[in-house]
Order: C-alpha cells, then sequence, then structure tokens
C-alpha cells in the first residue's frame, strides 16, 4: 500500500508499505477517514520530521496521520469478539502504552509510566488505506457518526471537549477561546452546545467569521483590538469566566490568564512553547486556576462521539478540504498556511 511520511523541513512522501496483517490482540482497519490535526504540522515542519521532536524511538519511516477512523477488517488472534468484529465501525485511540501502569488501566495510554507509542509519530498511523492497532485502542464510532467526525474526534474535536470537561463549562459561563484553528472551533462549537457563550479570538478573519457560524456571540481580532479589553467589555468589566488557549502563541496565552475574571479558569492545549506570567497580578491576586490539558482517555473519546451524536452536532462542518493520499503534498502546503479550515483524507 502506499502511505503519506513526513520527511520533514515542509515535504513529506508517498512510500510504499507492505499491507499490514494482524499479530496476536491486534487488528487491522480499512481506514475510511484520517484527519489533518495542528500537531501534524510539527512533524511536517521540523528538520529531521518527527524524530527530531523528542516523542520517543523512531526507527524508519513512519506513517503519519493520528486521526483515524475506520472500519475493522482483520481481527488477530485473542481478540475476544466483545472487542471487536470484522466490520465493526470505529475510531482509534492514537496511542499504546505498557496496558499494566495506572495511567493505561485509566485509558490514557499517552500517559504511560513505561514510554507510550504515539500513532502518526512514533508508530504507523492513518494516511494509508489500512492500519495495524491493538485491539485495545479501538473505540466505537456511533451509528449517526460518519467516519469525517469519527476522525476529528481521534484528535483535534475531542481535545476541545475533554478541555472543556477539565474546566468544567456550564451553560452559565463565559468562556473566552484563542485561537479559531480546528481545536479551538471545535471548542466554540461544542461550548455554544453546552449553552455557553463564546468570546472567539483569532488573527484570521476568515477563521473568525466561522467561529461565528459555529455559535460564537463575540468575535475579537487580537491585532487590531486590545484583546483583554475587548474580552472586558464583553463580560462587564469582569473578564471571562473561563479561558481556553489553543493558539500556543505566548501572547494568546497571556490573553487568556489576563482576560479570566477573578476565581476564573483557564486552560491550555496549545503544544509547546511557553508563556511569561506576573504571579501576584495575574494569578495570586485573582485566585486564578490555570491548568493543562492533554488529549483525552479512551473513555473520553466514547464521551465525546456519545455527546456529539446525541446533540446532532454537525462537526463535518469543521472541514473545509477533504483530500485523496495523492494529494498529500498540496494538502500539507495549503494547511501549513494556517489560515483555512481543518482537512481529512477519504480513502
Ligand atoms: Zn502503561
Ligand atoms: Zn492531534
Amino acid at each position: 500500500m502506499r502511505a503519506v511520511t513526513f520527511l520533514g523541513d515542509h515535504k513529506l512522501e508517498l512510500m510504499e508499505f507492505p499491507d499490514p496483517s494482524p499479530g496476536p490482540g491486534e487488528v487491522v482497519l480499512d481506514i475510511k477517514a484520517s484527519g489533518m490535526c495542528g500537531s501534524d504540522l510539527k512533524f511536517y515542519r521540523a528538520s529531521g520530521g518527527a524524530a527530531a521532536l523528542g516523542l520517543g524511538k523512531v526507527s524508519g519511516p513512519i506513517i503519519a496521520g493520528h486521526e483515524p477512523c475506520g472500519v475493522v477488517a482483520a481481527i488477530g488472534s485473542g481478540v475476544s469478539e466483545r472487542t471487536a468484529r470484522v466490520g465493526d465501525r470505529v475510531m482509534v485511540h492514537h496511542y499504546t502504552g505498557c496496558g499494566t501502569c495506572p495511567h493505561c488501566l485509566s485509558g490514557w495510554a499517552q500517559m504511560c509510566l513505561n514510554g507510550s507509542i504515539i500513532y502518526g509519530a512514533t508508530g504507523h498511523g492513518a494516511h494509508a488505506p489500512y492500519m495495524k492497532v491493538p485491539a485495545h485502542t479501538l473505540v466505537p464510532l456511533p451509528d449517526a457518526l460518519t467516519f469525517e467526525t469519527g476522525a476529528a474526534i481521534s484528535c483535534g474535536t475531542g481535545t476541545a471537549y475533554g478541555a472543556l470537561r477539565r474546566m468544567n463549562l456550564s451553560g452559565r459561563d463565559t468562556i473566552a477561546i484563542v485561537g479559531q484553528g480546528p481545536v479551538g472551533l471545535s471548542a466554540t462549537q461544542l461550548a455554544a452546545a453546552m449553552g455557553a457563550r463564546v468570546i472567539a479570538l483569532d488573527v484570521s478573519a476568515e477563521r473568525l467569521a466561522r467561529a461565528k457560524a459555529f455559535g460564537a456571540d463575540v468575535l475579537v481580532d487580537p491585532r487590531s483590538n486590545d484583546p483583554v479589553g475587548a474580552i472586558k467589555d464583553a463580560t462587564h468589566g469582569l473578564g471571562a469566566d473561563l479561558a481556553l488557549d489553543t493558539s500556543a502563541a505566548p501572547e494568546g496565552r497571556i490573553t487568556a490568564v489576563r482576560g479570566a475574571r477573578a476565581w476564573g479558569t483557564v486552560c491550555f492545549v496549545g503544544e509547546g512553547g511557553s508563556v511569561t506570567i506576573e504571579v501576584s497580578p495575574d494569578m495570586l491576586r485573582k485566585q486564578l486556576t490555570i491548568i493543562g490539558s492533554w488529549t483525552f482517555s479512551t473513555v473520553g473519546q466514547a464521551d465525546c462521539a456519545q455527546f456529539i451524536a446525541d446533540r446532532h452536532i454537525n462537526v463535518d462542518d469543521l472541514f473545509t478540504h477533504r483530500w485523496k493520499l495523492d494529494q498529500a503534498a498540496e494538502a500539507y502546503s495549503l494547511f501549513d498556511q494556517q489560515t483555512s479550515g481543518k482537512g481529512v483524507f477519504l480513502m
């Protein structure tokens, strides 16, 4: 089969790999949709590819794509009928660990004490016709959801949902969401569906217009307004109850911190980089809670899918571009500009 591998330095290649066959405890999926996530850009851009980011040991070229969704095509020995059957529509929790440490046992294999594999980065991912995974990584895709929606839930949308749950968002809250890329826009859509009032911030007019269509009440371009002032103007001078940074930019993070009201909660989900906080005025005297949120557990992923199905949330609208695998170079070069919506490969 032909599959996408990142070479680093904004280059990728469609390489030939043997069709996978399942070993004990494994399944092979017929991939139907494989999403493009913001963190893929880190692997795409990095000099030396994913290996250079220190995520773990990588030997040989790795198939990209960590938002897998498809159908079970083959089952290895020792996989029970309750775990997987041929034809099951499934997503993949895109990590695996030792299976026995407290984090693995609670569904958080990405935090495995013995080191985890991240599919699409240190293990073969889903930008391919087929993908082999341990059966315990499978998360059922509700019948009402499309494969594209399942792909989004497998990282970007699931990450947004996980962050909103970590912040205990309620319908009484006003939340400021900094960055309206695929994760921020998902957070806007889900927070609005949970009943919250959303203040959306982004430097791209195109992304702000999409945020409005996804349920944002107030739009702020941090380049043309004072973003903290704009958040306060929209909240009776108090600041937002909750603030979520998806941008990972120092200015975005400090906007979230300073735009949150006293007793508020700030959550960081954007990966990498740093921020400088004046602890007394920005944090202590506001009694502020600052938390980090890294993706979701297997249980959280299933919960996110169920919420989206039950509330009839149209996650497919996130996708502005649908690609075939042989268009991968064009797909990533456009995504690299970070002004478009989300892309997905359909097999
Ligand atoms: Zn473990
Ligand atoms: Zn991701």
